[in-house]
């Protein structure tokens, strides 16, 4: 038997933030001919393959939000990103979490450093700007220095007895977290739709992407609905 670190991304992933985060589909339960078998359930019938007729009833429920169906198809990720954005991930209640602890490893402690920083919105205080004229590179140093003066602190609480469990709290939010979490394919379409967003903060919004990409060869069909819809996938 082998025992993998949880902080390695798994075989089926995609980096995001200029490669210092990830989101790794683990597994799935369930196919699109689950979601046709669970409408169907009625007529006591099973179908292992999706027919033209299927792929007509699986657009047909989601267009009309018959929506439980989608939930027998079941995925889990395992995601890589700063404290920021998993406090945003963690109020989608309908997906089920576990994350490594700090209480109980100390290893591997990383912090994201953005390539770049974006100006603040005037209009909209959750919103910011991409503006070609502003430079970041010196702050974006001062942000590196800050994580590691934040690392120093803590390892030297700990070198003088503090427990983990409270020498924690000089992290900063640019921590990276890793965490396994699992939806069902209702509350993900619901979840993508929030957080591929030009309403959602941009780094929450590489997440979604990524797992848009990872879950597609799992449910083209559903992929082809919005599509057609002209949404990008
Ligand atoms: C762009 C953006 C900005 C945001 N800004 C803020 C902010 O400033 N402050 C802040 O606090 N939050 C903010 N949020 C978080 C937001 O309020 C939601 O908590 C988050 O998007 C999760 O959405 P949800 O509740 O629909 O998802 P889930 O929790 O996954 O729930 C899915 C659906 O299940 C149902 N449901 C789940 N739990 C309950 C329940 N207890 N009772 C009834 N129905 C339930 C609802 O229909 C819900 O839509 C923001 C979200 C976005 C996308």
């Amino acid at each position: 038997m082998t025992t993998q670190h949880l902080n390695v991304p798994p075989a089926n992933h995609v980096k995001v933030l200029d490669g210092q985060g990830w989101v790794g589909l683990i597994d799935h339960l369930g196919s699109e001919a689950t979601i046709v078998n669970a409408a169907r359930v009625s007529f006591g019938k099973l179908k292992t393959e999706m027919s033209d007729k299927d792929v007509k009833l699986l657009h047909y429920l989601i267009e009309n939000k018959h929506t439980s169906p989608l939930e027998h198809l079941v995925f889990t990720f395992s995601i890589h990103c700063p404290l920021f954005i998993r406090g945003q991930w963690h109020r989608h209640r309908t997906w089920s979490y576990n994350e490594i602890s700090r209480r109980y490893t100390e290893i591997d402690l990383e912090f994201y450093t953005p390539n770049g920083l974006r100006r603040q919105a005037e209009t909209n205080r959750q919103a910011s700007v991409d503006s070609p004229d502003f430079d970041s590179s010196a702050m974006t140093e001062e942000i590196r220095q800050h994580n590691l003066k934040s690392l120093e602190l803590y390892n030297s609480l700990l070198e003088r007895g503090v427990c983990r469990e409270q020498a924690r709290g000089v992290l900063p939010q640019n921590m990276m977290v890793t965490f396994w979490g699992t939806v069902d394919l209702n509350n993900l379409l619901h979840f993508l739709e929030l957080r591929d967003s030009e309403h959602a903060q941009w780094e929450i919004r590489q997440y979604a992407s990524a797992i848009k990409q990872l879950i597609k060869p799992v449910i083209p069909n559903v992929v082809s609905y919005f599509e057609a819809k002209g949404q990008v996938w």
